[in-house]
C-alpha cells in the first residue's frame, strides 16, 4: 500500500501526544542524526528557517512546517537529531514517542553519507517502528569530496525502501524526496534479526499482543520493549491503545517469556547489549555493501591539531575571538556615524511635522526627543556591530568551529561538575541570554541544564556589547589613543571574565544547591565544512540582526517615552529620576558608578541596549538624550559628570554581571518553570556584580 487516500484516513484519526496537530492531508516527520542536514531539508521543504549550524543538537524541539505539490499538502515535522531511540535524552524520547505515537504516515530518516554507517543504526531501528520509511542519504557532496562513492541502487534493495540522494545543501535532490515519498509502504523491509531466544519469546509474545497493537504499533516493536521491560514507555504504549496492552493476561505473559529469556542467558542487561550489537552488525553489513570506496573523512583534520590542541586551543579560540571584535569595532564605526547623521538630519523635520500636526509642544518633545532618539541611538548604535558580528559568527558555526569550543572547555567544566555542552549554550548568550537559556536544552540533565541556565547571564549579549564596546572606545583607545586591536583585545578579555566567572559560579553551585556528578557526555565533532555565504548572509541578517534589532526598538520605544516622563514630571521641584538617582548613589559610589548609572541599569531592564544612552540622557538632566551617537559629545558628558578610566571598568564589568534582562527572565520562567530559579538567576549575577565592583574600586583607589 502507498501513501494513499486510505492509509491517510486511517492514521487521521490518532492523536499525537507530543507532535503538532495534524491539519494538513500527509503528516511526514523528519528524522535522523544530528547533524546530517536535516534541517536544511526541512527549510527546503517548507521555506521556513529552522535554525541550521554546523554543530550536534542545536535542533532540540520539533519544528512544523507545510510543503504543497501536485494538489497535496505535506506537514512536515522535524524531529531532534538522535544517534538512537533508547530514550536516554529528552531528544531521543521526543523523537521516539513522535514516531510511535505521533501518527505519521511517513517518515523521511536523512543519513549522513560520510558516515552511513553509524546513520544505518538509526535507520534500522525506525524500521522497527514503521516501515513507511523513506531514506535520504545527504551530504553526497562531501562524500564525493572525500573520495567515498556509494550504491544508492543496492542501499534500496537491501533496506526495502526507497532511498534518495541529496547535497541539500546546494538544493540537489529534494524535489525527489517528495515525488517518492507515494512510493512509501510498496517496500517490505525485513526485519534485523537478533539472537535465537529473543526471536523465539518475540514469537511467543506476538499473539497475545498482536490484537492490541495492530495497524497502530508495531506488534514486533513492542514486543521488545515488553522483553526488554521498558515501564515507562509501555505505559504511554498503554494509554495509546487505549488500555488494551498492559492487561494481566498479557503482563503474564510477558514476564513468562522474559523468565525463559534469562534461563538462556539473557538477562536484561545482556537483552539491550545483544540489540545493539545485532543492529550495528547489520548497519556495518549493509554498508560494507554500500559504500564503495572509503577513504578516511572521519576523525581530526590538520586544522583540528591546532584548534582543539591541548597547547594552542585556547590561545587559538582567544585569538579568533580578538579578530572578530576588532573587524566589529573597525568595521562599525563608519556606518554608525552616517547612520547617526540622518537620523539627526532627520530629527527637527519630524518635530516640525509633529507641531504641525496639531499634537502639542509637549507630545512633540515627548515623541522626538523622547522615543525617536531613544529609537535612533539604538539602531545607529546597535545595528552596524551586530551587521558585522552576527555574519561572522554565524561562520564559525556554519564551518563547524563552536563544537571545539566546547571540546576545548569540556575539560574545565567536568572539573567543576558540569556538562561540556554549556560552553554551546554560553555561545549562543553570546548573541543573546534568552536564546542561550533555551539552548541549553541540549544538556540532558536537568541539574547541569539548571547551573547552564543560571550562570548564561555571565555571557555579555549583543544588547550589551555596543555599550562596552562604546565605552572601551571611548575610554581606551579615543581618549588614550591606543588602537582599536587593544580595545578588541580588552573585549576579548570581557569575554574571558564573562567564562572566568560562570565558572567558578558553575562550581559554587555545583558544590551546594545543585550538587551532582557531572555527566559523561560524547561532544561530536563535527567535519569542517564548506560555508555557504549566502546563506550565513541571509540567516544572520534576516534571523538574528533584525530580530535582535527589531525586539530592541520594540522595548526601547514605549521605554524611552516613559523615561521621558520619568525625567520631566517633577517632585518638589526635582524630577522623579532625580529622586531615584540620589536614592541610589550611596551604593553607586561604592561600586564605583553613581546613581545615575545604577537607575539606568534599573530602567534599562526591558533592553540592556538603553543603559548607555540613558546614563547619557540623565546626566544631561535635559530630560533628552543626548546627541545620537555622537562619540565626542558622549566622552565629554561623561567625563564632565566624574566619569574616569575607573568609572568605565566598573561600568563593564557591572554590565557582565547584573540582572538578566526581562525577556530573558521571562524566558527562564518558562523553562525552569519555577519563580525560585527565575528570582535567582536575577540575585546571583547581580550580587557577584556588585562584590567585583566594590572589590576593583576599592583597590583601585588605594594604588
Ligand atoms: P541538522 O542538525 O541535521 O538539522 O543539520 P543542518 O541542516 O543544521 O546542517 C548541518 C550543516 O551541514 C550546516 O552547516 C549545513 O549548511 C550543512 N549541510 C547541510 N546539507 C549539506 C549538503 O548537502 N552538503 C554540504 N556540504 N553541507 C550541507
Amino acid at each position: 500500500m502507498g501513501l494513499t487516500g486510505k492509509s491517510v484516513g486511517k492514521n487521521a484519526s490518532r492523536g499525537g501526544e507530543i507532535g503538532k496537530k495534524r491539519d494538513a492531508e500527509l503528516l511526514v516527520a523528519l528524522a535522523g542524526n544530528p547533524n546530517v542536514g536535516k534541517s536544511t531539508v526541512f527549510n527546503i521543504l517548507t521555506g521556513l528557517h529552522q535554525h541550521t549550524g554546523n554543530w550536534t543538537g542545536k535542533t532540540v524541539a520539533t519544528a512544523a512546517g507545510y510543503h504543497k505539490k501536485d494538489g497535496k499538502t505535506y506537514q512536515i515535522v522535524d524531529l531532534p537529531g538522535t544517534y538512537s531511540l533508547a530514550a536516554h535524552s529528552a531528544e531521543e524520547e521526543v523523537a521516539r514517542d513522535f514516531l510511535c505515537f505521533g501518527g505519521a504516515d511517513a517518515v523521511i530518516v536523512v543519513c549522513d553519507a560520510t558516515r552511513l554507517c553509524r546513520n544505518l543504526g538509526l535507520v534500522l531501528q525506525i524500521l522497527e517502528i514503521t516501515p513507511h520509511v523513506l531514506v535520504c542519504v545527504n551530504l553526497l557532496d562531501e562524500a564525493k569530496r572525500g573520495g567515498v562513492s556509494l550504491d544508492l541502487d543496492e542501499l534500496e534493495r537491501r533496506l526495502g525502501v526507497p532511498v534518495v540522494g541529496t547535497s541539500a545543501g546546494r538544493g540537489e535532490g529534494t524535489a525527489k524526496l517528495i515525488e517518492r515519498l507515494a512510493e512509501i509502504g510498496q517496500g517490505n523491509p525485513l526485519p534485523v534479526l537478533y539472537a535465537e531466544p529473543i526471536e523465539r519469546a518475540v514469537k511467543a509474545l506476538t499473539p497475545y499482543i498482536e490484537p492490541a497493537c495492530k495497524g497502530k504499533l508495531s506488534t514486533r516493536y513492542t514486543a521488545l520493549r515488553l522483553l526488554e521491560n521498558d515501564s515507562a514507555f509501555l505505559k504511554k504504549c498503554d494509554a495509546y491503545l487505549s488500555g488494551s496492552l498492559l492487561t494481566e493476561e498479557n503482563l503474564r505473559a510477558a514476564e513468562a517469556a522474559r523468565k525463559a529469556l534469562s534461563e538462556s542467558g539473557i538477562t536484561e542487561e545482556v537483552f539491550v547489549t545483544e540489540m545493539a550489537s545485532s543492529l550495528m552488525r547489520e548497519a556495518e553489513r549493509t554498508s560494507a555493501a554500500v559504500v564503495k570506496n572509503t577513504r578516511k573523512t572521519e576523525g581530526f583534520s590538520r586544522a583540528d591539531r591546532i584548534l582543539t590542541s591541548k597547547i594552542w586551543g585556547i590561545p587559538a579560540m582567544l585569538l579568533l575571538l580578538a579578530m572578530i571584535f576588532w573587524l566589529t569595532i573597525v568595521g562599525a564605526n563608519y556606518p554608525s556615524d552616517w547612520l547617526s547623521t540622518g537620523f539627526h538630519t532627520l530629527e527637527p523635520h519630524l518635530h516640525d511635522l509633529l507641531l504641525r500636526l496639531g499634537l502639542g509642544t509637549f507630545f512633540a518633545d515627548m515623541l522626538t526627543y523622547g522615543l525617536y532618539r531613544v529609537v535612533g541611538w539604538i539602531v545607529s548604535v546597535m545595528l552596524p556591530p551586530m551587521a558585522i558580528f552576527f555574519p561572522l559568527f554565524t561562520f564559525l558555526e556554519d564551518v563547524g568551529y563552536l563544537p571545539r569550543v566546547a571540546f576545548n572547555l569540556d575539560g574545565i567544566f567536568s572539573k567543576c561538575s558540569a556538562c561540556g555542552k554549556q560552553a554551546l549554550s554560553m555561545c549562543m548568550g553570546l548573541g543573546c541570554n534568552a536564546a542561550g537559556v533555551v539552548g541549553t536544552r541540549i544538556i540532558d540533565s536537568k541539574r547541569e541544564r539548571l547551573v547552564a541556565i543560571l550562570t548564561n547571564n555571565f555571557m555579555p549579549c549583543n544588547g550589551r556589547f555596543p555599550a562596552i564596546i562604546t565605552v572601551a572606545t571611548i575610554f581606551f583607545s579615543g581618549m588614550t589613543g591606543i588602537s582599536s586591536l587593544i580595545v578588541a583585545l580588552i573585549l576579548a578579555a570581557v569575554i574571558v571574565l564573562g567564562v572566568t566567572v560562570t565558572l567558578l559560579t558553575t562550581k559554587a553551585l555545583t558544590s551546594t544547591i545543585l550538587r551532582g556528578e557531572s555527566s559523561s557526555f560524547i561532544l561530536e565533532l563535527p567535519p569542517y565544512r564548506r560555508p555557504q555565504l549566502g546563506k550565513i548572509l541571509v540567516r544572520s541578517v534576516l534571523d538574528r540582526t533584525v530580530f535582535v534589532l527589531g525586539r530592541a526598538v520594540a522595548v526601547a520605544a514605549p521605554a524611552g517615552v516613559l523615561i521621558y516622563l520619568l525625567s520631566n514630571l517633577e517632585v518638589g521641584g526635582i524630577a522623579i529620576t532625580g529622586w531615584l538617582s540620589r536614592f541610589l548613589d550611596p551604593l553607586g559610589c561604592l561600586m564605583g558608578l553613581d546613581g545615575i548609572i545604577l537607575l539606568a541599569f534599573l530602567l534599562g531592564l526591558p533592553a540592556n541596549e538603553i543603559v548607555l544612552p540613558l546614563c547619557a540622557m540623565l546626566y544631561m538632566s535635559s530630560g533628552t538624550l543626548t546627541e545620537i551617537g555622537n562619540l565626542s559629545l558622549l566622552r565629554d558628558t561623561l567625563a564632565a559628570n566624574g566619569w574616569t578610566w575607573m568609572t568605565a571598568v566598573s561600568f563593564i564589568l557591572f554590565s557582565v554581571m547584573h540582572w538578566p534582562c526581562s525577556t530573558t527572565l521571562i524566558t527562564i520562567k518558562k523553562e525552569t518553570g519555577s519563580w525560585f530559579y527565575m528570582m535567582l538567576s536575577f540575585l546571583l549575577p547581580t550580587l557577584i556584580g556588585i562584590v567585583c565592583c566594590v572589590l576593583f574600586h576599592s583597590i583601585a583607589v588605594l594604588f
